[in-house]
């Protein structure tokens, strides 16, 4: 058993009576789309298996629905042979370590199913919901208690530890507990008692269904971060409740789905919300799992010295690095490969409905397909750039045994996360950097940093292959008075190397248009580093536990004065091509420091009256003092095209092979499966 000296709350067991957890460390459940893809219990299986065998204690399935009308996709637990199909995913999980536990989710999404036929307590749509939802009467309601009821059964008898049934988030649960989704005037609506009922019952049945040696967890919505959501002696009253009725252990989770907070976002100060599951623990006397930005395992460990939990939650962590528990055990921590929380290629890709993977590790759930094993005839290979593309090409190259050099023309690795993580707000990318850091010396690379190299040097270096991820460089638009000294490129305004004025226009509205008009408008520390700043900024009073843990507290952003225009020539709104679960936060955050949006424009020409326009045909200046340009980016492919011409055999990734909207999910991604086949 993995023991982990640094971390002694992290790796103590937890003894449950007629259950033992070897260690605090949770994977929680993520919805990652294998569940309905094709193969895709065996790709569960292996997907579970990798991270049963380095070390978690316990992990949670993605969610499952209990019936057709609970889900939309098609896939549920219902019937014996649906069960029957569990059985690769339970036995891969305890095949791998037979202490580690796996228990089932029981997701029924209410108002959030994708089906015409989506049932809630009342007929009240969701702002995020595709249907109006079919209001239950006494029959409908008895018949999702029986099917929440069954498939726990169900899920014993496939080989589950246990399951966890989710009452928050706008899911069915959650819809009965809020006055807003719940209008009922019978037995299920009305006063809280009332309202509380149908999680109460659910859980009783269960127990009932499972017997006492199956370990039942609650995931109850202890912030709803919603105008009308539970007030605290409400979340409380139900927490005494379903642990009366047989929940073993409880799981806090913030924030419905539909609500304006962001809560697990890269702008998220790490371990922000555990402070609220450490109040509600003292009120209720069972096991504790608390999650939300708990990313390393100091972090994990600070968490549960504090006393704000029993058990750590970690869940795209596991994503990002499938060994970080080992990691953490080993005393290897520098060699984890932590989770940035960009959302990038985990919920932006369950929200549009994507398989999920992960921004710094690609074998997220493509485990059966992209692996990485060792080669039995090393090459020699030269690696020309060492942004996100050549870094993940190179350490993974070397991972499988071949002969790496890789090349970087600046004096520090990363490419442009070195402008990345610069924004506040993305502070985390920071850790990539190390990961790569310490992966270069781990697996052997050999690394020249303030080395630009050309094609006739590759060549005379002899190598096998040249791979060139030399990147993007920015576009320059083709503007009168572009070469005036107010306009400034956004490397320089990043990096601190030209003086902005107070008012500033930035022409371009993409991410980095994004993350130039935050640089520029931001003042005082960064609020993904300080829990009261975050707090203050997204109206949340975690002292007094208002009801939702948001009503009636005014958002406050520190703004640094400046004026500031984000344009774009496009008409629509500017941030579409934004995260899709992340995008709104960026938005919300400019318009709360005044960035003024402006659509529609068509760039004439800059001088020293400013930035003359017409937007939507009419002519208009902007007498900025400083025009940032953030228009994009053109691919730096000379270097290939030069390998091309001299015959020398070369590959181009990243940004060096297609610059139009690249991002680092992409350059990562592809960097890496290359490497795993070359
Ligand atoms: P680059 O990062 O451009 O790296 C290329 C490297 O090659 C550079 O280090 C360069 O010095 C080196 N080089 C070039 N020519 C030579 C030569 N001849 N010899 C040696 N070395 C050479 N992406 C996201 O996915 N999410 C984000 O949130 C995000 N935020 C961003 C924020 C900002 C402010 C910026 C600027 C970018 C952001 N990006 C983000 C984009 C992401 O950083 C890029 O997509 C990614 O860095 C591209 O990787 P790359 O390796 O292809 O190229
Ligand atoms: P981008 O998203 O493609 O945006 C480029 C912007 O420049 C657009 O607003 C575009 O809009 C404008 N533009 C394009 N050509 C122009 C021209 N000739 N003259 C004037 N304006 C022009 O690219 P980016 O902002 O440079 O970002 C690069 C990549 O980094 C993005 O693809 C993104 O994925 C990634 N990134 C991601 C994040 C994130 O948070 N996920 C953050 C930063 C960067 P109009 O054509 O309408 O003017
Ligand atoms: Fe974390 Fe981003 Fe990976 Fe999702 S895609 S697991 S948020 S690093």
């Amino acid at each position: 058993m993995l023991v982990g000296q640094k971390y002694p709350k992290l790796f103590s067991p937890l003894d449950l009576g007629f259950a033992k957890l070897k260690n605090r460390a949770l994977m929680g459940s993520m919805h990652t789309g294998l569940e309905e893809a094709e193969n895709g219990f065996v790709r569960q299986a292996a997907f579970f298996a990798e991270r049963a065998r380095n070390g978690v204690g316990m992990i949670i399935t993605g969610g499952i629905p209990p019936n057709v009308e609970a889900s939309g996709h098609g896939v549920k637990l219902s019937t014996p042979g649906e069960a029957e199909q569990h059985r690769v995913i339970t036995q891969a999980v305890h095949a791998a370590d037979a202490d580690v536990k796996i228990c089932l989710q029981i997701l029924h999404s209410g108002p959030l199913a994708r089906t015409p036929d989506c049932v809630a307590p009342s007929a009240v749509k969701s702002r995020i919901g595709a249907f109006v939802p079919r209001e239950l009467d006494e029959a409908g309601i008895e018949k999702q208690i029986a099917d929440f009821a069954n498939c726990a059964a169900l899920a014993r008898s496939a080989g589950y530890d246990g399951v966890e049934i989710i009452g928050s988030a706008g899911y069915l649960i959650s819809t009965f507990l809020v006055e807003k989704t719940n209008r009922r005037t019978d037995r299920w609506g009305g006063s809280f008692e009332n309202r509380m009922r149908f999680p109460v019952e659910v859980i009783r049945r269960v127990r009932a269904a499972v017997g006492p040696d199956f370990i039942l967890i609650f995931r109850i919505s202890a912030m709803d971060m919603l105008e009308g959501g539970l007030a605290w002696n409400e979340v409380v009253a139900l927490g005494k409740a379903v642990v009366a009725a047989g929940v073993n252990i409880v799981s806090t989770h913030f924030c419905w789905h539909e609500a304006f907070v962001p809560t697990i976002a890269t702008m998220v100060p790490r371990a922000a919300f555990t402070q609220v599951t450490g109040r509600l623990r003292k009120e209720l006397g069972v096991p504790m799992i608390t999650s939300n930005r708990i990313n390393m395992p100091q972090v994990a460990e600070d968490v549960l010295a504090r006393g704000d939990a029993d058990i750590v939650s970690m869940a795209r962590p596991m994503l990002a690095d499938p060994e970080i528990v080992r990691k953490a055990a080993e005393g290897r921590e520098d060699e984890i490969n932590t989770c940035i929380a960009c959302n990038q290629a985990c919920l932006d890709h369950t929200f549009s409905g994507r398989m999920v993977s992960c921004l710094v590790n690609p074998r997220a759930c493509h485990e059966t397909e992209l692996t990485c094993g060792m080669v039995a005839a090393p090459k020699r290979i030269a690696v020309v750039g060492a942004g996100p593309a050549g870094l993940a090409f190179a350490t993974t190259a070397a991972e499988r045994g071949h002969k790496v050099t890789l090349f970087e023309a600046g004096n520090e690795i990363g490419g442009q996360f070195n402008l990345a993580r610069r924004i506040p707000g993305k502070e985390e990318f920071d850790e990539t950097l190390r990961y790569f850091r310490r992966m270069i010396a781990v697996r052997g690379v050999d690394l020249r940093l303030d080395t630009r190299v050309d094609a006739d040097a590759l060549k005379a270096g002899g190598f096998d292959e040249v791979i060139v991820a030399t990147g993007i460089e920015p576009r320059v638009p083709d503007i009168e008075g572009i070469d005036h000294p107010k306009v400034v490129g956004y490397i320089d305004a990043i990096l601190g190397r030209r003086q902005i004025g107070r008012k500033v226009a930035v022409m371009g509205a993409g991410g980095i248009g994004f993350d130039v008009a935050e640089l520029i408008t931001h003042a005082g520390i960064s609020a993904a580093l300080d829990i009261d700043v975050f707090a203050r900024e997204w109206g949340i009073d975690f002292t007094n536990h208002p009801r939702g843990g948001v009503t009636g507290v005014k958002p406050q952003v520190a703004s640094s004065g400046r004026e500031v225009y984000l344009m774009q020539r496009k008409t629509d709104a500017p941030g579409r091509t934004l995260g899709r679960t992340t995008g709104w936060t960026h938005r919300l955050a400019l318009q709360r420091r005044g960035v003024q949006m402006v659509s529609g424009v068509d760039y004439l020409k800059i001088d020293d009256a400013g930035l003359h326009t017409r937007v939507n045909g009419e002519p208009r200046l902007f007498d900025v003092e400083t025009v940032i340009v953030c228009a994009g980016q053109m691919s730096l492919r000379k270097l290939y095209d030069d390998l091309q011409a001299r015959g020398v055999k070369a590959s181009v990734i990243g940004g060096a092979c297609e610059a139009a909207e690249l991002d680092a999910k992409r350059a990562i991604d592809q960097a890496t499966r290359l490497a795993a086949v070359i």
